[in-house]
């Protein structure tokens, strides 16, 4: 049978969603192998591929996410449907590492769930370990009994089988690494203020503190934990983009001498005054994946630039950096999704607490669903780039579905 040019292209187009915008010709072959297409007809289909491939490898990836939109229901179901799809670079004996890193806003309610639920449905497939990290680097943005409701809804999501981290315990890890990067001559301590740096940033050029000496940046280091040193906004250290790629003229702006750690002497829910010096999200972050040994990372697209400066930290470290997956988003129209407006609306009274049946949190749904019901959602959902927008009664009727 011949497969017509437009199911083709909605394979074609799907291929290259998933692969940063370029698709694979033997991908989309052996998916076109579900729509009825015959090994003998390999050969003569193949050319109409590539022809199709090479078309879409001209839009930009949004264009072809608008495209995949038009094209996409001509993918028959049991594709679709097919389970979960093999993990790159997995080691069968060892299995994989993943996490899921919710920072403490709020509870968890089922935006997290259908991503978190898809990593452990990894590890469950695969062995390995899985680590609920909660991300409390940033003293200002704390909600101090997340802490408890998020071990709470793990504990229910992930049957008890994660490991529970909380940064915000291991300062001192993030503190040696960022001394090891200064040493190594990858991080400086910076004094310019905003708006400066930004400036050098625009102009592609380095600011003086860019070109200390090791010795200094140390010293400057200590004067950032010192009280008695650098005081809120005067100075952060800075990771030092490689010349190599580009350094302050990197032609992604966003890899430009990037922040890891900054003073803020808001007092922290769970560690009080005990620290001044917080690292940001992509030290931490990078330090916890090298030291937790991760394999493998599922995270929002929105993390696309993340995964690049925490790479360059990896690389520092002579590191691999794990296999990562980026997922779209799914946008429920009818429904906030939005753990800090939970938060404000159960501390105001509009719900009678974190529990209310209103509310799309797991607390008020793990009395009607079993956590089965949230890994085949996330694995019906799969592994997809393209944002999707679901309608609430759409989404309980899976979920109905998927509690059998
Ligand atoms: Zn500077």
């Amino acid at each position: 049978m011949i497969v017509k040019k437009d199911v083709i292209m909605a394979y074609v187009l799907k291929n290259a969603i998933s692969h940063k915008g370029k698709a694979y010709s033997g991908a989309v072959i052996s998916g076109l192998f579900n729509e009825g297409l015959k090994k003998e007809d390999v050969k003569k289909t193949m050319p109409k591929v590539q022809e199709i491939i090479s078309e879409i490898s001209k839009l930009s990836f949004e264009e072809q996410e608008k495209a995949f939109e038009k094209f996409k229901d001509l993918i028959s179901e049991r594709e679709i449907r097919e389970g979960l799809p093999e993990l790159p670079d997995v080691d069968l004996k060892k299995g994989v590492i993943m996490r899921f890193a919710p920072s403490p806003s709020g509870a968890l309610h089922i935006g997290h769930a259908i991503t978190a639920c898809l990593s452990y449905d990894y590890v469950k497939k695969y062995g390995g370990k899985f680590i609920v990290r909660i991300e409390d680097t940033n003293p200002e943005n704390i909600y101090p009994k997340a802490y408890n409701l998020i071990k709470k809804d793990s504990d229910f999501l992930f049957n008890k089988e994660e490991d529970f981290v909380i940064q915000s315990d291991r300062m001192d890890l993030y503190y040696s690494y960022a001394v090891a990067l200064i040493e190594k001559g990858s991080a400086y301590v910076c004094e310019c203020d905003g708006d400066e740096f930004r400036d050098f940033a625009k102009k592609k050029k380095n600011c003086l503190c860019r070109i200390k000496s090791i010795e200094r940046n140390i010293k400057d280091w200590e004067n950032m934990l010192n009280k008695k040193g650098f005081g809120e906004g005067e100075a952060i250290l800075r990771f030092k983009t490689p010349d190599a790629l580009g350094g302050m003229a990197h032609k992604n702006p966003a890899m430009r001498d990037f922040p890891l750690a900054r003073i803020n002497e808001t007092k922290h829910p769970r560690q009080s005054k005990k620290y001044r010096v917080w690292p940001l999200m992509n030290l931490s972050v990078a330090v916890d994946d090298i030291e937790m040994g991760m394999t493998h990372i599922i995270r929002a697209k929105e993390h696309r630039d993340n995964s690049e400066r925490q790479k360059m930290i990896f690389e520092v470290f002579e590191r691999k950096f794990p296999w990562t997956g980026f997922l779209g988003r799914i946008h429920f129209d009818d429904m906030e999704l939005s753990a800090s407006q939970i938060t404000k609306d159960i501390e105001s009274g509009k719900y009678s607490g974190w529990d209310d049946p209103k509310l799309p949190t797991i607390q008020a749904l793990m009395k009607k669903y079993k956590p089965e019901a949230f890994w085949r959602f996330s694995e019906h959902r799969g592994l997809s780039e393209v944002d999707k927008h679901l309608q609430k009664a759409e989404y309980f009727r899976l979920l109905d579905e998927f509690n059998k």
